[in-house]
């Protein structure tokens, strides 16, 4: 007899049956079903059974693998968004969308998004993510080893010294699969130009084993988000019931008594939260009193701060709760100024107005742009796109967006002329023309 252990492929992180239909859990939150179509096959758990001829089951087993290679690209679900998941791997450049990849932006951090799609559903999402998103139609997912290996000619480009990697992304990081190996890797290769990982987070998927883990594989940062202490607010900011604010402090607690700076992100919105976005900032404030971290970070030789605090926008595709005011920056600076006088008086010195230099950011040389504004070009459409309308386009090493696109799925596979009417820090958005 023979058998195919299917525990022993990275990516597929659990096995289930329904008759002859395979369930893969693969990457942990995404899911795919398989039906094996051979009467010699029985499953046991992850174990395919071969009952045939030793030559027709090695013959069954490539089947049965180029199935699941098969559904795998096509038919890939999450699990937390419940969208469709496209598999990124060679020959997709990882350059030129928001949504998956990676981005620079001239400077020495490299934004790495790893996948795209989100277990909250805030409010205010500028990116609309979560289930209940009106306007994104698939996510994506980059293959581990290939997401690395771009990375890699990255910071090749840009020099090794001082290099920030940043997980951040159209959805919440740390949802990445494997995350640990991730950021491991990203460690290792920054290390050897003194630079570091740091990660956003909402910090509902960190529990300490996890923090445990990334202490250890070498992220330096987490920017936690924290927008409201009180427990109705904090539920009706994040889109969720079950949104847990006592475990968030508790996991910020936990990272704040590790090796990893802890730096908490409250956002304002301007007539919703903003006794809470106060509240947010005196439980940091009070926090970073009684548990004094003192990891320098090497791009200043200096702490982090421990407040990163952001004013909330609005943006086009993204979500705006109806009770809030538009503020400019102005507005928003006056208010933390103040806070950060009142906090004086009593003898606290606290920097709520942070700026990129705080975290050691500086310019660096910038990726070509192969594309000018207004140029027209022929494209190979290769995937489906993030939104509706959209669909992806390949040329010159880079992805392209192509927007305002009727009948998506007839475009697959044709070369079509588009408009560039966006090349900004690689992020090339083309309409058809
Ligand atoms: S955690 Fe971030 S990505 Fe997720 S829904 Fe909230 S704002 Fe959007």
């Amino acid at each position: 007899m023979t058998y195919l252990d299917l525990s022993q492929y990275r990516m597929i992180t659990d096995v289930k049956n329904k008759d002859n239909t395979l369930i893969l859990e693969i990457n942990k939150i995404y899911e795919v079903e398989v039906e094996i179509p051979y009467e010699e096959v029985e499953i046991d758990g992850s174990i395919l059974l071969i009952n045939a001829h030793p030559k027709r089951a090695e013959n069954i087993k490539v089947g049965i693998l180029n199935l699941i290679s098969y559904s795998i690209a096509n038919n890939l679900k999450s699990k937390i968004t419940k969208r469709r998941v496209i598999y990124i791997n060679e020959p997709i450049p990882l350059i030129g969308h928001t949504a998956f990849g990676l981005i620079e932006r001239g400077r020495n951090i490299i934004q790495v998004r790893g996948h795209c799609g989100c277990n909250l559903n805030c409010i205010f999402c500028s990116v609309d993510e979560g289930e209940f998103s009106k306007t994104r139609k698939n996510d994506y997912y980059v293959d581990l080893d290939y997401l690395i290996e771009n990375y890699k000619k990255i910071v090749d480009f840009k020099g090794n010294k001082f290099i920030e990697a940043h997980l951040d992304g159209q959805g919440e990081p740390s949802l990445y699969y494997p995350l640990v190996d991730l950021v491991q890797e990203l460690a290792e290769i920054n290390k050897k130009g003194k630079g570091i990982v740091s990660m956003q987070t909402n910090g509902t998927v960190l529990d300490y084993k996890l923090i445990d883990e990334l202490e250890e594989a070498g992220l330096h940062r987490i920017n936690l988000s924290i927008n409201a202490l009180d427990e109705k607010m904090a539920k009706m900011l994040s889109g969720r019931k079950d949104y847990k604010i006592e475990k968030i402090l508790d996991i910020a607690e936990y990272i704040k008594n590790s090796k990893i700076h802890l730096l908490i992100a409250p956002l304002l919105l301007p007539n919703i939260n903003d006794e809470e976005f106060k509240r947010v900032i005196d439980y940091a404030i009070d926090l970073d009193l009684k548990v004094k971290q003192n990891i320098i970070n090497p791009l200043t030789g200096k702490r982090d701060p421990i407040l990163g605090c952001q004013l909330c926008r609005v943006y086009q595709l993204g979500r705006r709760p109806k009770k809030m005011k538009i503020w400019d920056f102005n507005k928003f600076y006056d208010l933390l100024r103040r806070y950060e006088f009142e906090y004086k008086k009593k003898g606290i010195d606290v920097k709520l107005i942070t700026s990129p230099k705080d975290f050691g950011t500086h310019k660096r040389k910038r990726l070509p742009y192969p594309f000018k504004v207004g140029e027209i070009t022929k494209v190979k459409v290769v995937l489906d796109g993030r939104v509706k309308g959209e669909v992806l386009g390949v040329g010159r090493d880079r992805v392209i967006q192509i927007i305002n696109c009727n009948n998506e799925q007839n475009l697959m596979g044709k070369v079509v002329k588009v408009r560039i009417l966006r090349n900004k820090d690689n992020i090339i958005v083309g309409e058809l023309i």
